[in-house]
């Protein structure tokens, strides 16, 4: 698969990264099955042969169940620990955790990066994570504690690179301001069903600063291509299917598939958005890794941002 930079390092990491949120539906690690880990093996493998080469993951993730099977298919496929990027992430906890009135909350505490971190590294059972994003921001997060956090994490070798995750424009700049080492990547939600990053400052900034933008559920969680009316509203059905007509003419000009036409089209805004492909099924992600190569015309793309908005722009 192509590759792009990711951020500002010197990395090359393939054009579309491989999610592992949906991998396994585990509820922790010491709840795995054989059989999760297996249908874990059959994806990743998968996504490793066709060329994917970052995965993205958190510790959240089936409870950590997510890391625990990605590590354990990590250690059984040789050499493929040195070929790939590890992304997960932090600073989302639990109801419950540690005490019981402790509601679900965000946390960018140094005391709970470094611990989520050294939790991180056990059960993907490696040495190093090579990008570490926060998850979702903290409103009481101050950006020197989460600077000295980076800083220690980058100084014992535990974590490479750091980015973002769901901020907003002013919370990145405000992070970045108090760390010396550049944020790499931004995780955000981009598809043809949630265009606010093209409006709302998000792409600019990565443009600007150098930041991969990682569009995460790039294809709506699935939503743009399953058929029916199976969306919360009639509105999202009328949108969806707008959507899906313009993405199979343009499928039918390219000779290729609306997946590969709804990735292909994330990829064509010039800051260099790379897709979280998502899905379980290896034919899929097979599927997906096409959309590396299809180059979208400034009129395909307007033909489908004008599907998504349901009129003509301004
Ligand atoms: P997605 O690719 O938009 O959606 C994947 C879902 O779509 C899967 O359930 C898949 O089902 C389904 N799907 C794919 N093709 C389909 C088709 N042709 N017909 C019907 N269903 C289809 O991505 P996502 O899983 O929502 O998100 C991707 C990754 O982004 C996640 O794994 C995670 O790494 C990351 N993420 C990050 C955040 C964040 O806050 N940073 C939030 C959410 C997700 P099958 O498995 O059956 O193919």
């Amino acid at each position: 698969m192509k590759t792009i930079k990711l951020g500002r390092t010197d990395w090359p990491v393939s054009r579309l990264g491989y999610g592992c949120w949906r991998l396994v539906d585990a509820d922790g690690p010491e709840a795995l099955t054989a059989e999760q880990i297996a249908g874990a093996r059959r994806a990743v493998s998968a996504a490793y042969e066709a060329g994917y080469t970052l995965f993205d993951l958190a510790d959240i993730y089936s409870r950590g169940a997510a890391e625990a099977a990605f590590g354990a298919v990590l250690r059984e496929i040789p050499g493929m620990r040195d070929r790939v990027r590890i992304v997960t992430k932090c600073g989302i906890r639990f109801v419950g955790e540690p005490e019981p009135t402790a509601p679900y909350r965000y946390d960018f505490s140094e005391a709970h990066i470094l611990r989520s971190v050294e939790g991180s590294l056990r059960r993907l059972g490696v040495e190093t994570i090579d990008v570490l994003l926060l998850h979702r921001p903290d409103y009481l997060f101050h950006p020197e504690e989460v600077a000295r956090a980076f800083a220690k994490l980058k100084d014992s070798g535990k974590v490479r690179a750091f980015g973002v995750s769901n901020f907003r424009p002013s919370q990145v700049a405000l992070l970045q301001s108090a760390c010396p080492m550049p944020l790499v990547a931004h995780q955000i939600e981009f598809s043809l069903l949630q265009l606010d990053p093209l409006d709302n400052g998000l792409l600019d900034q990565c443009l600007q600063t150098g930041m991969t933008p990682q569009a995460w559920s790039p294809l709506g969680g699935g939503a743009l291509l399953r058929g029916g009316d199976l969306h919360e509203d009639h509105e999202t059905d009328v949108r969806v299917h707008r959507i899906q007509e313009t993405l199979r003419a343009i499928a039918r000009e390219r000779e290729t598939t609306p997946t590969v036409v709804a990735l292909a089209w994330l990829r064509r805004h010039p800051s260099g958005v790379q897709p979280i492909v998502g899905s379980r099924r290896p034919e899929r992600i097979r599927e997906a890794a096409a959309a590396a190569d299809l180059e979208l015309t400034r009129e395909e793309w307007y033909r489908l941002l004008e599907a998504s908005r349901g009129s003509r722009l301004p």
